[in-house]
């Protein structure tokens, strides 16, 4: 398994290296990253998985492999899911994790979250005083067939793309 600390601070419940103490230091990677890292290990050991890293709102933890990784991830019938589930106390998603460059990217992953809700589009929105945010756009029959809260959905999108993300109903 790839993950983004290395084999010897997977292979343990303790303190991390100083090159991956660093890297959290500093934010390259969260405690959630470094706890998902070593229960996964515990999980797939040697599996061809790539984890690159986790993120948290409400109840709901994703966690996002490289392609073709989720299968594996999730075991057969489930069973990493339900393991991670009980050692977090969390629901668990997993997904294939996407660099975002535009709105194609932010519409792959938003059509990815918030299934079985479909979403119609994703615009860039200018705000007044400088800067951007993405804007997802969800039909409002759909809102009940979200998997979580919007402001929840919301939170997870903005922290995956690393910019503001809302969704709006129309
Ligand atoms: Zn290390």
């Amino acid at each position: 398994m790839k993950a983004p600390i290395c084999e010897v601070c997977l292979k343990t419940d303790d303190i991390l290296c100083p090159a991956d103490e660093k890297k959290l230091q500093e934010g390259i990677i969260s405690e959630l990253d470094v706890k998902v890292a070593r229960l996964l290990y515990k999980l797939i050991g040697d599996a061809d998985v790539e984890f690159k890293k986790a993120v948290e709102a409400g109840d709901l933890v994703i966690i996002m492999v490289g392609e073709g990784d989720v299968p594996i991830t999730i075991g057969k019938g489930g069973k990493n899911i339900k393991a991670l589930m009980r050692e977090l106390g969390k629901r668990i998603r997993v997904i294939e994790s996407v660099e975002v460059k535009g709105t194609d990217d932010v519409k792959k992953l938003a059509t990815d979250l918030l299934y079985p809700a479909g979403v119609f589009g994703v615009n860039i929105v200018y705000k007044p005083g400088g800067g951007t945010y993405y804007k997802v756009l969800v039909l409002s029959r759909d809102r009940k067939k979200l998997p979580e809260k919007a402001e929840v959905l919301e939170s997870i999108l903005s922290q995956i793309v690393g910019q503001e993300v809302k969704i709006n109903f129309i």
